[in-house]
């Protein structure tokens, strides 16, 4: 488990970029927090590093938005589903759980302590909690390890 307490927007952003580097595609994340903690500022500059040109705009009303990644990215699709209006039974029915351990997708689930029951055993779970202020703090478990930059011997 990785903990960070951040104090400005671009610290939470700078987390994300460095965890969307370490997806290998079949990922599954569940973003927990509640309004105003920054899942969507994290959410944005995850996507962005993985390879969203446009902003993305928070999925609530339409529950999921499959995007296209950059040909030459591995992975092709980032998968934005949002819980917040739609449980498990709506998410399901638009198709959420078949990206579920599929190699060529990166799934995020805002909301996702909504519907943790669909999700699966190795989803990697970000929490961020509101510290007051503009501290926060990020929690990740189950991420891979970060790639070595180092080396060995
Ligand atoms: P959520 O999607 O969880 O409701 P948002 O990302 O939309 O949260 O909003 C978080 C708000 O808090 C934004 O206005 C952002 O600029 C502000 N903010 C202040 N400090 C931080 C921080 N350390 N990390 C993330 N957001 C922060
Ligand atoms: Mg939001």
């Amino acid at each position: 488990m990785e903990r960070h307490i951040t104090s400005k927007p671009g610290e939470t952003a700078k987390i994300a970029a460095a965890l969307a580097k370490r997806m290998k595609g079949g990922e599954v994340l569940a973003l927990i927090g509640n309004l105003g903690a920054g899942k969507t500022t994290f959410a944005q500059a995850f996507a962005r590093t993985l390879g969203v040109r446009h902003r993305i705009q928070s999925p609530t009303f339409i529950f999921m938005h499959e995007h296209r990644l950059d040909r030459k990215s591995d992975p092709a699709y980032f998968v934005h589903a949002d819980a917040y209006r739609g449980g498990v039974a709506e998410l399901r029915s638009i198709g959420l759980a078949e990206y579920f351990g599929r190699p060529d997708a990166v799934v995020l689930v805002e909301w996702a302590d909504r519907v943790k029951s669909m999700l699966p055993k190795k989803t990697i779970t970000v929490r961020l909690k509101h510290l007051g202020g503009d501290r926060r703090e990020v929690t990740i478990a189950g991420a891979p390890a970060a790639a070595n930059r180092r080396p060995r011997g």
